[in-house]
């Protein structure tokens, strides 16, 4: 057995390094192990971090992350055809302090966080992957250490935090994983496209340091997911995030979905001439609150998007934030539980701790909007609708009088062939989704 830890961490994405962080402040002696080169290197997200929950941790993380953009504006864009409706929200304040989301590169923002961990003397090792997980033997088996791929030797330790992301392989292999994860997942596929900074600001209207967000729904048909237009400084991130049974099912390419985003004439024209520098694939575990799967187990803490703490619904993709959250609690956790604090009762007050934080509460609270936002309805009928009643709105019939609104909506439901009991009783059910 080689250096003795009170507490490893798999994986030096955000829930990782803050559960380093944690840990350590907590008087642990913390190894925090990632597979890539450095911590980033293989990380694949959409672009803007929502940071607030840092203050606890890093409190100048302001003054100090390798932003790309603050972003000032937000728009929730339905495509439908070679239309679109868009909802558009500015607010100049999210330009300055406290500010609100950004844009950050994950192998600038990862790189630094993990230097933050090592800051509290967390030894950091790279390049290395942990393949196992050893218990004590006996009758309540507790942790003994971790295995790498490059070492025959174990790295001791009595406990252990899981921040692998996405496919989680030791959670699975060691029974923690909830049984319906693999059912709920989406192929996130993202391309990064070089433009002149001052073309992005001109495009998007915005100033040099501020940027824009564009989440999509729509405009995938035959699949079903949404997509994502971000301003970086000099590169802007577009991507689309589609089922895999949809995938599978229609036997499509999420090449061919990525490509149908991109040359939507409401797209295009933010992307046209620019040069691909990055072309990216990711697994996201859209499951949320009912797919967390058994988050501790005999010194083994399962946290981030392991635990599938990632909120997808369309109108917002915040994972980093929870990760950041939920990583936090499980270090401070995995110090007490080394230190034999804990009892029986580790895993309850683990799960109690993350029920009390934001992260329980708004994945429990969205608990049902998942498969709601993946639905018929929402990713099909809405947007018909709502292309269709706006194009009657706003298109002048003149020698013909207008319509008026209720005749309107009959002839965009008639044109789009929606059946309207089914679809009143999806609208209803997305409201109580997200009430
Ligand atoms: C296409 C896409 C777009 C997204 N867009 C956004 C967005 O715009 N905003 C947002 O907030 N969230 C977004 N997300 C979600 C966000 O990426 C995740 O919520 C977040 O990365 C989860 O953090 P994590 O630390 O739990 O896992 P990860 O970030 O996946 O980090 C896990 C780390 O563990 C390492 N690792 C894994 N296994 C091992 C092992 N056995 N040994 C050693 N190291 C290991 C990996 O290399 C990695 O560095 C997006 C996700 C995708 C796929």
């Amino acid at each position: 057995m080689s250096t003795l830890y009170d507490v490893v961490v798999v994986g030096a994405g955000p829930a990782g390094s803050a559960a380093a962080i944690t840990a350590a402040r907590g008087g642990s002696k913390v190894a925090l192990i990632e597979r890539g080169i450095y911590p980033g290197a293989k990380s694949v997200y959409g672009g803007v971090m929502y940071l607030k929950v840092l203050d606890r941790i890093v409190p100048t993380w302001r003054e100090e992350i390798p932003f790309e953009r603050w972003i000032t504006k937000r728009h929730t864009m339905v495509l439908d055809g070679s239309t679109s409706v868009t909802v558009s929200y500015h607010d100049d304040g999210w330009g300055r302090h406290p500010y609100n989301g950004v844009t950050c590169l994950r192998s600038n923002f990862d790189s630094w966080f993990a230097s933050k961990a090592q800051l509290e003397g967390v030894d950091l090792i790279t390049a290395t992957t942990v393949v196992d997980v050893k218990f004590h033997s006996g009758s309540n088996p507790s942790v003994m250490g971790v295995t790498l791929s490059n070492s025959d030797q174990t790295v001791g330790c009595r406990s252990v935090v899981l921040a692998e992301g996405a496919l989680s392989p030791l959670a699975d292999r060691l029974g923690l994983s909830s049984p319906s994860k693999n059912h709920h997942l989406t192929l996130g596929v993202k391309e990064v496209l070089k433009l002149d900074p001052s073309t992005i600001d001109e495009r998007f209207g915005v100033p040099h340091d501020q940027g824009v967000d564009i989440e999509i729904l729509g405009g995938l048909s035959p699949l079903v997911g949404g997509g994502f237009l971000y301003t970086n400084r000099d590169t802007v991130s577009v991507g689309v995030i589609i089922s895999l049974e949809s995938l599978k099912h229609h036997q499509v390419r999420a090449e061919y979905a990525l490509e149908q985003i991109k040359h939507h004439p409401s797209i295009e024209p933010f992307i046209k001439d620019s040069m691909q520098v990055e072309y990216l694939a990711h697994l996201i575990p859209e499951g949320g609150w009912r797919d967390r799967g058994t988050l501790m187990k005999q010194g083994v803490y399962v946290t981030g998007e392991a635990a599938s703490s990632t909120l997808a619904l369309g109108i917002w993709l915040e994972g980093i934030n929870y990760a950041i959250e939920m990583g936090a609690i499980a270090g401070e956790h995995a110090t007490r539980y080394s230190e034999g604090k804990y009892g029986d009762e580790a895993s309850r007050q683990y799960e109690d701790d993350i029920k009390r934080s934001f992260v329980g509460k708004n994945l429990k609270k969205l608990r049902f909007a998942p498969e709601v936002v993946l639905s018929n309805p929402i990713q099909r009928t809405l947007p018909i609708l709502l292309n269709k009643t706006a194009s009657s709105i706003f298109t002048v019939t003149d020698p013909l009088p207008k319509s008026g609104l209720i005749k309107t909506l009959y002839r965009a439901i008639k044109e789009a062939n929606v059946a309207v009991v089914p679809t009143i009783k999806a609208l209803l059910k997305t409201f109580w989704s997200f009430k």
